[in-house]
Order: structure tokens, then sequence, then C-alpha cells
């Protein structure tokens, strides 16, 4: 058996090194008589699953005490359904800044009884940069502002033109959609309301997410919900108010504990800036064959989007890098072309490798 380089979207690559683990636990765990799937998640085995997942994820992001860590069911797009009936009011405005297709699917889960401020959009520019903060029509008192840290289908990143802090937005939290470029660098968490991502890209299996709440937060009243749709519930609960998904939470922790002992996100910093930079230089240095269409100042680190310039050759494009041991590289139905995701399971040497086939590719077909 040979594993592929997987350039997967997400669901994503894991380290390798975690999924052995998980096989190797997966039959039974330690001497429990049934594996870790089987078991109650209020058992002393889970528990201890859980407490050092949390207390990892803590570690990994730097995430002070004044902030809740919730493990919730559900993807990001479940969060963003979440955000207006747990921190916005009956009437209350929610802001938002839109810069690619995840950041209109969280207007799309919004309720009535929220004023919506687009407080500014790319949409025009198809998506290939960030408007402007000064652009930007906040509103005074505004519920929170909502943006999305990297746009995984448009490959757009607030940074490097916006460095790795984010906009200031004055007394009015902020909350980010960091589901594809969580812990790919160290981010000052203080400077966010909330942080959300769903685990799938950079975190671990699909099926579980992460959002970190600023406490003082929580205790805003939003809007009538069902309890399980009550952050506050969540946390009273330890992330347990029903059944929550083990094995992602289990999986997930195993990602944490790896990027811990791979140097933590400064390192994974360090590995974007390599990888991606390699990346763009060749679809750069190779005089039109290639192209990313994004603003150089906000291209993403994690989510490379490029095209063919003679997009006929797509389908071979992408057979021969099957042949060559690299996968998932098809763009998103909504751009078209190729899309390679470099989260930090990807080594440096997987960028390498797609480079090595891009060039050979075009030297045959140039
Ligand atoms: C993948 C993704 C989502 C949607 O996640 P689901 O888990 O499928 O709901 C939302 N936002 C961003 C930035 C994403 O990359």
């Amino acid at each position: 058996m040979t594993r592929a380089y997987n350039f997967a979207p997400g669901p994503a690559a894991l380290p390798e090194s975690v999924l052995k683990q998980a096989q190797a636990d997966m039959l039974e765990w330690g001497d429990a008589g049934a594996s870790i799937v089987e078991m109650s998640h209020r058992g002393p085995e889970f528990m201890e699953v859980a407490t050092r997942a949390e207390a990892d994820l803590r570690t990994l992001l730097g995430v002070p005490d004044d902030y809740a860590v919730l493990f919730m069911a559900g993807g990001a797009t479940t969060a963003q359904a979440l955000l207006p009936l747990n921190f916005a009011s009956d009437g209350d405005t929610v802001d938002y800044v839109v810069t690619g297709h995840w950041g209109k699917t969280a207007l799309r889960q919004l309720t009535p009884a929220v004023r919506i401020n687009i407080a500014a959009s790319g949409e025009e520019g198809g998506y290939r940069s960030i408007p402007a903060r000064e652009s930007w029509q906040l509103t005074p008192g505004a519920a929170y502002v909502h943006v999305t840290a990297n746009e995984t289908i448009h490959g757009v990143e607030y940074r490097p033109a916006w460095g790795a802090v984010p906009p200031d937005t004055g007394d009015v939290p902020l909350f980010a959609d960091f589901s594809s470029s969580i812990a790919s660098e160290p981010i000052d968490i203080s400077r966010y309301g909330v942080i959300y991502a769903g685990a799938q890209k950079n975190l671990g299996p699909v099926g579980i997410s992460v959002v970190i709440v600023r406490r003082d937060l929580l205790a805003r009243a939003g809007q009538p919900r069902a309890d399980i749709f009550n952050y506050s519930s969540h946390l009273a609960n330890g992330s347990m108010l029903n059944t929550p998904p083990t094995w992602n939470w289990y999986v997930a922790g195993l990602v944490f504990r790896w990027m811990l002992d791979e140097g933590g996100t400064a390192e994974f910093d360090r590995r974007s800036d390599e990888k991606s930079a390699l990346l763009y230089g060749a679809i750069d240095g190779s005089g039109g064959f290639y192209r990313n269409e994004v603003d150089p100042a906000v291209r993403s680190r994690m989510n490379v989007p490029f095209f063919l310039a003679d997009d006929t050759r797509n389908a071979a494009f992408l057979e021969g890098a099957r042949e060559a041991g690299l996968i998932g590289l098809k763009g998103h139905r909504v751009l078209g072309g190729m899309r390679a995701s470099i989260y930090n399971a990807m080594p440096v040497e997987g960028v390498r490798a797609l480079v090595a086939y891009m060039q050979d590719f075009q030297k045959r077909n140039g």
C-alpha cells in the first residue's frame, strides 16, 4: 500500500502517525475490553481523552482562561447558525464581511430575528481580494462582526497584507470562521469574541467542530432557542449536553498532540510560508501556463486555486497527477480548474512533488 499526497480541501489528509495510532487503538482501548468508540462518553476512559484534548488545544492555540472551549457535533455551518441564536437578541444588527463562498454561506444561516448588514463584500471582484478596512460599513452597537479568516474555495486569506492580527472592530466583538486555517500560525485569541472551526481541514475528522468563546459573551441573552442550541448549556455540561462525537473528538485530540510534538503553531507558520511560497512561485514562474487570480496581498497559504491557460487539459492534468501519487487536486465546482489544499498535515515534500509534476506536465504540454 502506498499513500498518495492528498491535496483534498476537506475532509483532508491526516498525519500518518495519527492514523496509525487510531488504527492501533481501534479494536481495544488499553485493556478496557472495548474500543474507545464503544464506551460511554461519561466513563473514565473517554473523560480522560476529552480532558486531554481540550488541554492540548488550549496549549496549542494559547487559549486564555477567560475563553471557553466547546467541542460540538456538526460542522462549521452549524456553528454559523448558532452564532446569531446565542449572541444576538431580537432586532439586533449583525455585521458580516463577505470575502468568499463561506462568508456567503454564513449569511444564509441567519434568522429573520436579526438585521443583517453586509459591511463589505468582495463579490463584485469575484472574491479575488479583501475590501480595505476603511471601506467597511460597520454598525455602531452591532451584536458582532463576522469574518472568514480563510476562504477555502476562493483561496483568500487575511494575510499577509493584514498580518496575523485581525481588523480592529472597536467594542464590537469579532467572530471569525477559522475552519480552514486554524492552528496554521500563532494568533492572539484575545482579539476575538468567537473563533470557530469545523475539524475536517486542519484539526481532525469531519463531524466535530471547535468553538472558542469569550466567556462574558455567553451571558448575553441571545434569542429563544432549544436547549441543544444553547452554547451556555453545552459549556455547563462540558460539551456533553448530549452524546458527543467521541471518535472524532479522540482523533482530533491525536492531531492536537501531533501538532504540539511537531513544534506547535510557530512551526506550522514557518512550514506554511515555505509550502505556499513554493507553490505560488511555481505558478507565477510558469509564464502563464498556470495562473492564480487572487491579489498576492491576500493569497491563502492553505488553499491555492489555480488554472491551466488551456483548460481542455484539466482532465489530463488530474489523471497524470493521480499517476504521480498526487490526489485531491480538482477545483471546487464554483471555480473550476485546480485547487491544492496544503494544510498542516501536508509535508513540504508533498508540495515539492506537486511542483515537480506541474513543471513536468508543462514541459510535455507547453
Ligand atoms: C468547510 C468550511 C465550512 C463548512 O464546514 P461544514 O463542516 O461542512 O459545515 C465553513 N467555513 C469554512 C471556512 C470552511 O472551510
